[in-house]
């Protein structure tokens, strides 16, 4: 486990070649999967899966986390403890792999 700005992560491996994939939130996390860009071109996706590129869930991440003012950190643990907060959905979502 890994703190971020005071928020505990889990590192994400991919589920084929085990290439780490950066950091989730562990709060509010219930599954993860993540493949990486190689190994999602030679396989196929586990079935009933689907993709979610990581340049859009940044994206969206990014702009969640635009919105939290200036303590974004307290702010955002906060928003994590409610799984109806657009926040915590990002987070139950990366990487998306299955739903
Ligand atoms: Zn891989």
């Amino acid at each position: 486990m890994v703190q971020v700005n005071g928020v505990n992560h889990v590192p994400v491996f991919c589920m084929n070649c085990g290439t780490p994939g950066g950091l989730v939130p562990e709060q509010g996390i219930y599954f993860v999967g993540w493949m990486c860009d190689s190994c999602q071109e030679k396989y196929p996706l586990p079935p009933g899966t689907c993709a979610f590129p990581d340049h859009e869930y940044n994206q969206r991440v990014a702009g969640e986390w635009a919105k939290l003012g200036p303590d974004p950190v307290a702010k955002a643990v906060e928003l994590l403890k409610d799984d109806r907060s657009t926040l915590s959905r990002l987070a139950k979502d990366q990487p998306k792999f299955g739903k």
